[in-house]
């Protein structure tokens, strides 16, 4: 039977350990100390006010430049309790590093990112480091995460540190997201993410439930009979289709599960076509693209319905899927899956254009060979856990600055919640506010009750 160039194994087994290890080598500490002497300590550091989690960037830096590890991981940690991960996938070139007043006289920020990996790294493998944080008294309350992605372990941990009991449920075998799953395996390379995940638990008082997911294991109402508040972070669990005649294909995958695979399994193992062609322009786009041709594929295309400044992965990104021979190619949509006896041979585009603010199509067709067609449109939030219970915003949850749902004892943050950027340190924000908030709340309902109590003799 003829079938499509797709297999696994297309490279020499040397070649996969070096080709899906570590992006970015990190900085010695002799670099580490040199690099932190660049930094200014800006009074009103406009780094720390671009870090969605108010990192105290300066403070930090300092530290690192007085050899001071561990009170350089104690200033990121307070702040970001996944600060370790997010320093190897923030794109900070559009956050703190764009901030940087370096960027002015120099041309070239102080490494922001690659200080803050060093400092968490090598605290976190200081030999019998005493834990950073102490967890609170215990309050005798409970609440349930629904969701352990980032949002939901900073939830976790910011509640279990003020005393409450914690339980994590999550549907997957595994805890961390997309931080476990969704992540370019050579952004986190070195099982970093579940090293993270490891300490973030050592603080106590969270106990993680896998395996267990909402609407199907339990439901809102079940968790609200049972548990003085409920914080949800879903993240998005939908995908995007094509809005085109799409067959049931081997070769024609969501990237978000092509990306999946290749964290879980060992990336020998996950067939890649010769010819591959990823539909999209985020950073799911970048990170399929680049890593189909990490795989051995020979061609990869990013194919984007809109012109390059539309393009919602960075300048940095765009470079990055560009330096390791993906071609991006703008303004086509697919108009057509070509396919022979159930094999699949490419996709046909209609080649677009703005016109008066609008897309249209310009009456070229034309078709690119594949036999790996990788789907990343974007996600969307299935609200079918949550039912009817929750208000929605533009398809999401709807809350307040506080991750404050439509329904009282309920919170909610990360890609699940409205008006959010989709990125894991703003997830990590959501977990970490929230937390604050629902502290706030259970100690004037303690504060109520006692209260209560006492008018009634
Ligand atoms: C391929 C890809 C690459 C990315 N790369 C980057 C990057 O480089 N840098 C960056 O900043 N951001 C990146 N992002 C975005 C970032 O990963 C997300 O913004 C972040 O993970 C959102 O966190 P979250 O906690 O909201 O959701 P998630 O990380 O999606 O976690 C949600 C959790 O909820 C669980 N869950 C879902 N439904 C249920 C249910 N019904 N019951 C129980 N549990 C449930 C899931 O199993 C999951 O563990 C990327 C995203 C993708 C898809
Ligand atoms: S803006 Fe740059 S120089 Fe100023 S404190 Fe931040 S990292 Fe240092």
């Amino acid at each position: 039977m003829d079938t499509a160039d797709l297999k696994p194994g297309r490279l020499a087994a040397d070649d996969y350990a070096s080709r899906f290890g570590d992006a970015h080598a990190p900085l010695t500490r002799t670099q580490a100390l040199i690099e932190a002497e660049r930094c200014y300590y800006c009074f009103d550091a406009p780094c720390q006010t671009a870090c969605p989690t108010g990192i105290d960037v300066p403070t930090f830096i300092q530290r690192i430049a007085q050899d001071n590890v561990r009170g350089a991981a104690e200033t990121i940690l307070t702040a970001n309790p996944l600060g370790g991960l997010c320093a190897r996938v923030c794109p900070t070139e559009v956050l703190c590093e764009q901030a940087c007043v370096r960027n002015t006289n120099e041309s070239k920020p102080v490494e922001i990112g690659l200080l803050q990996r060093f400092a968490v790294e090598a605290h976190f493998a200081t030999p019998g480091a005493r834990p950073l944080f102490e967890r609170g008294q215990p309050t005798g309350k409970r609440v349930a995460v629904v969701g352990a992605g980032p949002s939901g372990l900073a939830a976790a941990h910011g509640l279990a540190w003020r005393g409450h009991d914690v339980v994590l449920f999550d549907a997957a075998p595994k805890l961390g997201g997309l931080n476990e799953y969704g992540l370019a395996t050579y952004k986190v390379a070195g099982g970093f993410a579940q090293r993270e995940i490891d300490w973030l638990l050592s603080i106590g008082g969270i106990t993680p439930r896998l395996n267990c997911r909402l609407g199907r294991d339990i439901t809102l109402d079940g968790l609200l009979a049972e548990y003085d508040a409920v914080f949800v972070g879903l993240g998005l669990q939908g995908v995007n289709a094509l809005g085109i005649a799409e067959p049931e294909l081997p070769g024609l995958r969501d990237a978000v599960d092509f990306i999946a695979e290749l964290r879980q399994s060992d990336p020998a193992q996950v067939p890649v076509g010769r010819k591959v062609v990823v539909i999209g322009g985020g950073m799911t786009a970048v990170d399929a693209a680049v890593q189909s041709k990490l795989l051995g594929a020979e061609t990869v295309t990013m194919v984007y319905r809109r012109g390059q400044e539309g393009l919602s992965a960075s300048t940095h990104e765009q470079h990055w899927a560009q330096t390791h021979g993906v071609t991006i190619r703008c303004w086509a949509r697919p108009l057509a899956v070509e396919a022979e006896s159930g094999v699949l041979r490419g996709l046909r585009f209609a080649a677009t254009r703005l016109e008066g603010g609008k897309l249209v199509d310009t009456g070229e067709q034309f078709v690119i060979e594949a036999d790996l067609v990788l789907r990343a449109i974007g996600q969307t939030f299935d609200d079918h856990p949550v039912g009817a219970a929750l208000d929605l915003q533009g398809g999401r949850l709807k809350t307040d600055a506080d991750g404050r749902t439509s329904l009282a004892r309920v919170w909610a943050g990360g890609d699940c919640r409205a008006g959010g950027r989709d990125l894991t340190v703003e997830a990590v924000e959501h977990g970490k506010r929230a937390a604050a908030s629902i502290d706030h709340a259970l100690q004037h309902a303690s504060a109520r009750h006692l209260d209560k109590e006492a008018a009634h003799g």
